[in-house]
């Protein structure tokens, strides 16, 4: 690696890094905020950084679309602020949500999700039509989760996982392991029964 490589490379960890100390403090101060509209202001803030990002070169290289959402089928961690937005949204326009297999998928963690029968494994925000039901309040980690492989790799369970290629906005990547630094991160089915009052 040249030196000129070498001091640019430093410079943007250092940069990186100072993101990353700069959302750790801000969200410490409004750690006790209400808890839908901090996740409505860190949707803001991802969708903010992941538009910049569209307008850098390469990212016309991502491969995902509407009603690709083989990633909608594995175990999706969120915060609870993201899962107290979800439940209010849903119950305010009336809509249901399935605790019976939210339940189901509570027993199964990130390393056992796959152990699960194949319909339990989506998401129960999945629509038939792929798409996801809940777009304009999904979680920040289904926003920055970036492929630009061939969407078949991502397919569960006959994707070929080690073929699966990744953008990283790694100011996106800095906003969300601050966040998990300051707010941790639940699977969702823990944290939208959490959200709803408990063991629902
Ligand atoms: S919230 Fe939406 S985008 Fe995220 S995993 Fe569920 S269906 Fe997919």
């Amino acid at each position: 690696m040249s030196e000129d490589s070498n001091s640019a490379r430093l410079r943007r960890m250092a940069e990186l890094r100072a993101l990353y100390e700069g959302h750790v403090a801000r969200f410490r101060a409004v750690v006790m905020q209400e808890p839908a509209s901090l996740a409505r202001e860190a949707h803001a803030e991802m969708e903010a950084l992941l538009e910049q990002d569209r307008r850098q070169p390469g990212a016309d290289a991502v491969r995902c679309t509407r009603g690709c959402s083989h990633c909608c089928h594995g175990p999706v961690e969120i915060r609870a602020h993201e899962a107290v937005l979800l439940v209010e949204q849903l119950q305010a326009a009336g809509r249901v949500l399935d605790v019976e297999k939210l339940a189901r998928q509570s027993r199964y963690s990130v390393d056992t999700w796959r152990e699960q029968p194949a319909a339990d494994q989506a998401c129960v925000f999945l629509g038939n039509d792929g798409a996801c039901t809940v777009y304009d309040m999904r979680p920040n980690a289904c926003r920055k989760l970036l492929v630009t492989s061939d969407p078949q790799h991502c397919d569960i369970p006959r994707g070929e996982y080690e073929k699966i290629e990744r953008r990283f906005c790694w100011e996106a990547e800095m906003l969300e392991s601050a966040a998990l630094e300051v707010f941790g991160l639940q699977l969702m089915p823990l944290a939208l029964r959490a959200a709803l009052g408990g063991d629902r």
